[in-house]
């Protein structure tokens, strides 16, 4: 049946303003490749991008820093069946691997860079790793966060933010996974293979590991987990430098969580496409000389083009007089939102970016995804016989309840109405999502913590959304009545055929 169902996971991009498409089979050649060598023919001489050239020069060559201690690695000579592999050694799946180790179960990690510092900037409120005893891996905090609606208006946002140490967090998860025994392979899964108890995965080095669950953790490559329905997904595409500045304009005490101000462009073609497809600035200043600056296009169906953003950037960051001097690194930044849910149940199981976990109406991912790793890794342990109970699921009925516990109903109608909000989002010009955040920022603190941190369940969320409408100018109202109305009938009608 897997077979059956599987359809390409690729990712296809039709950039509005080039009128040509990108087709990339991992979300990792996307980010590394493609686009990099995309952007590297228009420095070239395309001759498009007007302002871009002088900042780029100052990117480096892409500096991967691994980690510095020795990894056990797994034997495939003895070729025993391990209790759990884990495809995939990001954020998601080393938080499994890590909690069913800690339970006596065998677990073989799976991943071509093992050692590898993860390469994105994660950004995350601060209450929501303080929930999970993480505090020690963030390494800036900032008191609060600002939301600049345009010249005029500022939301000053009373809520502390953090900046995740990967470094740390990588180190302390694998550290975690070796002492609790975890073996590591350094291969890439090309395929899977199940048979009655166990399934048999076959890596790019030849070497096949037998599992008795599988569990794929491989992000927005999708490597293994199936789904059955065309994938559409809105994209937010970024593009982030940290950077030594001589300066930046920014309070040192808060992050700048939005700046949808757009006076850096002239009127005009490009004033005129941000208006349509609006971007942002989202910037972590660390110092009063160094500063991550990322512009973003918070959703958009096609993704923006990576170039268009780039240009943005440069004239923003030259309207507030923020001169780079060296630019450490940059980051490429693509994340498929909303689509449909993987086929629940399938035998793989997933988490993370594999397992349509992203929030849809923000992008964000890291909370969630490591407070639902004890969920599943729960569940495995508790149908493998771990902490010495007797074993009481195997195969496809272990798979089944995994994913109902991943994702029950509560979360799959949460889902819903975060599709229904990127549905309301994608069709928002500048002045619609300027007045969207207006009243989105003035809700009850517990009404947007709720929304952005994935707290708030279905019926809380129709009073948040009716909250948000009555905190909303006529004009919003009206707009988002409007251009809500489709939206809110799909969800509705998704809502209902959701019936187990
Ligand atoms: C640039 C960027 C910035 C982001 N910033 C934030 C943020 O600030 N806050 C937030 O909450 N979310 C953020 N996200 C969204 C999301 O949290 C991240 O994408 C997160 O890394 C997803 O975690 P993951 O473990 O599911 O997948 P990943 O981190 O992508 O890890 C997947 C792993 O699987 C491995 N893999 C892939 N294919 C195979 C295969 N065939 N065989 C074996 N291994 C394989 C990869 O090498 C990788 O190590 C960001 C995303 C991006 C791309």
């Amino acid at each position: 049946m897997d077979t059956l169902l599987k359809i390409p996971n690729e990712l296809e991009f039709l950039q509005p303003h080039h009128k040509f498409a990108v087709k990339a089979t991992s979300f990792k050649t996307q980010k590394h490749g493609i686009l990099s060598g995309c952007w590297k023919k228009t420095s070239g001489g395309f001759g498009r991008v007007r302002a871009t050239g002088a900042l780029l020069d100052l990117v480096p060559a892409t500096k991967l820093e691994n980690l510095d201690f020795e990894l056990p690695m797994y034997d495939p000579s003895k070729g025993a069946v391990v209790d759990l592999a884990v495809v995939g050694s990001g954020p998601a799946g080393l938080a499994v691997a890590q909690r069913v180790s800690e339970a006596g179960l065998s677990v073989c990690s799976i991943d071509p860079s093992p050692q590898l510092i993860w390469p994105n900037n994660y950004g995350v409120w601060v209450d929501e790793f303080e929930a999970m005893d993480l505090l020690d891996c963030l390494d800036y905090t900032w008191s609060g966060a600002d939301v600049y609606i345009d010249d005029h208006t500022t939301k000053d946002l009373d809520r502390p933010y953090g900046r995740v140490n990967r470094k740390k967090l990588k180190s302390k998860m694998m550290q975690k996974c070796i002492a609790n025994g975890v073996k590591f392979h350094q291969a890439k899964v090309m395929d899977v293979v199940h048979e009655e108890s166990k399934s048999v995965l076959v890596c790019s080095d030849g070497v096949t590991i037998q599992a008795t669950v599988v569990l794929d953790a491989t992000g927005f490559s999708r490597c293994l987990v199936q789904y059955n329905k065309p994938y559409n997904p809105g994209y937010q595409v970024a593009y982030g430098i940290v950077a030594e500045v001589e300066e930046h304009p920014f309070d040192l005490n808060k992050m700048v969580f939005m700046d949808w101000r757009d006076s850096h462009l002239n009127s005009g073609e490009l004033k005129e496409r941000n208006k349509m497809l609006p971007t942002f600035l989202y910037a972590m200043p660390f110092s009063s000389d160094r500063i991550f600056l990322e512009e973003t296009s918070l959703v958009a169906r096609p993704g923006l083009d990576m170039r268009d953003i780039q240009e943005r950037m440069e004239l923003r960051l030259r309207h507030l007089g923020i001169k780079v001097k060296r630019v450490e690194e940059d980051e490429r930044c693509l994340i498929p939102m909303g689509g449909p849910l993987p086929v629940i149940p399938q035998r793989v199981v997933g988490i993370g970016g594999t397992a349509g976990m992203v929030h849809p109406s923000t992008g964000y991912m890291v909370a969630r995804t490591l407070a639902a790793a004890p969920i599943v890794a729960e569940a495995i342990i508790q149908c493998l016989g771990g902490y010495g109970s007797r074993r009481s699921l195997g195969g496809d009925e272990l798979s089944a309840s995994v994913w109902r516990d991943l994702w029950p109903k509560e979360r799959r109608h949460q889902r819903e109405f975060f599709c229904f909000g990127m549905d309301v989002l994608l069709r928002l010009d500048l002045p619609g999502l300027r007045r969207f955040f207006d009243a989105f920022f003035d809700l009850e603190p517990r009404y947007w913590h709720g929304f952005l941190s994935s707290r708030l369940f279905l019926p809380e969320l129709m009073f948040f959304g009716l909250s948000l409408l009555s905190h909303a100018s006529n004009a919003s109202r009206l707009e988002i009545i409007r251009k809500g109305t489709l939206p809110l009938v799909k969800m509705v009608s998704n809502l209902l055929q959701d019936k187990e």
